[in-house]
């Protein structure tokens, strides 16, 4: 078995360290063994972005929702027949964590007979061989691979393979989730599960899909990195129309999509990661009525997910009024109002907003007003000691930076003339170095004696060796700090929101 304790940890985000951490911690204190499962396994070992995190635990995941809660996730929907939560954990995390069972198809479109089972009987219920894997995070074996079906294997030959003959009878949700992953990764489907997905879908098994699957398909479509791929091949198989009857690439805003994701990406450049989940759902169908929309709202499981979606459309129109409004009259005013937006409200705006005042302030935002921050002399600050280890330092900068979006400091002589007041006192001179103990301390003494022995006694204490050299390095340090110039007063927090403020009030009595 292979150790991928170190492929977890570099792979994860931090964010994602600390889920499973919880997720692991929770489940042991509760006496499980857990694991990693599913695709964030799959994407581990691939290289591709973990998006979620499934975590199954040997025995009822729903026992752990309480402490969960308590380290912080918010549960969004609770599944009872497979005893799985789904969760959001801090950090924004989407996690699933569900029981180990074992699966028992009766009759085509029915769902299973669930029953409690092994980690190993878990990942024979899966779909495809690079989703049944499991990392251990069990003391003694974590990082563990647990790879039954050889799911590497098939990750390195770029394959998407089923488990065994009938998974597409069993379940016909695998016909959907396996021309996604297709799609996603650009990996064909290996030669006889390509066989067993043409007959199946010529028998129409599709037809037995469950209301429950659609709704999880239909959400995952609003996770993928290039929704509008997916949607196209989706429809090319003629699964698309199964997700909701009236659905075609022809009832989406295609281009708002494209412009969605563009911008999602300039945005994360700057450090912004909005979640773009809600707007791809929005604008996927943009154009089906509304009782389709509530149709499909209905079937998704992710309550928060509906929720944001159903929301984007009042909070934009309330941030686009805000951004038109007083509380957005000067640029430092618009900077503070979209610094303190979300950021999935200002991708949604950027993309939808038809204002000009509005899709000109988020660029200003995101281009030129972001550039000014470049105009801060550096190499002077440094010299005036205005550096980051100053605890005043953030909000000197900002100040400045705002006076600067105003145009109240244009020039580099007016910024230093600002900060130049702020700038701390200098930094005190070195402590003397200790009083020299043990036997260096002795022979300067005995040599001390000898000098008053021998009749040079002046009344001060003075020596050769290292005794006499503590007073002696001393006196630089005395000239130093009287020739110091006189501490320059050091403004407070307080004093510095204030001068910014006097600078203001000067800079308008010159213009
Ligand atoms: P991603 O989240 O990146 O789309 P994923 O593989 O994690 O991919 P999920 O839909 O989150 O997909 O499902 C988690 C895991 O649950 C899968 O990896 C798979 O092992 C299992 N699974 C999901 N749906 C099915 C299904 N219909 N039949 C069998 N196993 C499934």
């Amino acid at each position: 078995m292979a150790d991928y304790i170190y492929t977890l940890e570099i792979r994860l985000t931090p964010d994602q360290q600390r889920a499973v951490t919880l997720v692991q911690d929770v489940a042991r204190a509760a006496g499980m063994n857990v694991y990693l499962t599913g695709g964030a396994v799959r994407d581990i070992i691939s290289g591709f972005t973990i998006r979620d995190l499934d975590f199954t635990v040997q025995g009822n995941a729903l026992k752990l929702q309480k402490e969960l809660e308590r380290g912080g996730a918010a549960t969004q929907s609770v599944d009872d027949d497979q005893k799985a939560l789904h969760l959001t954990l801090p950090g924004n995390v989407r996690a699933e964590i569900s029981m180990a069972r074992t699966e028992r198809y009766e009759k085509a479109g029915k769902p299973p007979v669930v029953t409690p089972g092994t980690i190993l009987e878990d990942l024979r219920r899966r779909d495809f061989t690079v989703n049944a894997m499991a990392l251990s995070l069990n003391p003694g074996s974590r990082g563990l691979l647990m790879d039954p079906f050889n799911g590497a294997a098939d990750i390195e030959a770029k394959l998407i393979r089923i488990l065994h003959n009938y998974a597409f009878v069993e379940d016909p949700a695998r016909l959907i989730r396996a021309s996604r992953f297709a799609a996603r990764f650009h990996w064909p489907l290996e030669e006889r599960t390509q066989a067993r997905f043409d007959s199946a879908k010529e028998n129409k098994y599709i037809e037995y899909i469950t209301n429950k699957a659609i709704g999880y398909e239909i959400e995952q479509l609003a996770y993928e990195e290039d929704p509008l791929h997916i949607v196209r091949v989706l429809e090319k198989e003629g699964w698309l129309n199964l997700l909701s009857p009236h659905w075609t690439t022809a009832k989406m805003d295609t281009a708002s999509l494209s412009q969605l994701m563009k911008t999602r990406q300039q945005m994360s450049e700057f450090g912004y990661n909005p979640d773009p989940a809600p707007a791809v759902l929005y604008f996927l169908t943009a154009r089906l009525n509304d009782k389709e929309i509530s149709d499909i709202q209905r079937l998704i499981p992710r309550k928060d997910l509906v929720e944001a979606w159903r929301d984007l459309e009042d909070n934009a129109k309330q941030l686009a009024k805000k951004l038109t409004g007083k509380e957005a009259a000067t640029p430092s005013r618009t900077w503070k109002l979209l610094s303190e937006s979300r950021p999935e409200m200002i991708l949604f705006l950027e993309v939808t907003a038809r204002q000009q005042a509005v899709v000109h302030k988020i660029r200003n935002f995101f281009g030129k007003w972001r550039q000014l921050q470049q105009k801060l002399p550096l190499p002077e600050m440094a010299e005036l000691h205005i550096t980051p280890l100053l605890p005043e330092y953030p909000k000197i900068v900002q100040d400045a930076f705002m006076l600067l979006l105003d145009g109240r400091l244009r020039s580099r002589t007016e910024i230093l003339k600002f900060l130049k007041p702020l700038a701390p006192p200098p930094p005190p001179p070195p402590p003397p170095p200790p009083p020299k103990r043990g036997r260096a301390a002795k022979a300067a003494a005995a040599a001390e004696a000898a000098a008053v022995t021998g009749g040079h006694d002046t009344g001060q204490k003075k020596g050769k060796g290292a005794a006499a050299k503590a007073p002696a390095a001393e006196a630089p340090a005395k000239t130093e700090v009287k020739a110091a110039p006189k501490p320059a007063k050091h403004n407070s927090p307080s004093k510095v929101s204030k001068m910014a403020g006097k600078s203001k009030s000067k800079n308008k009595k010159r213009r």
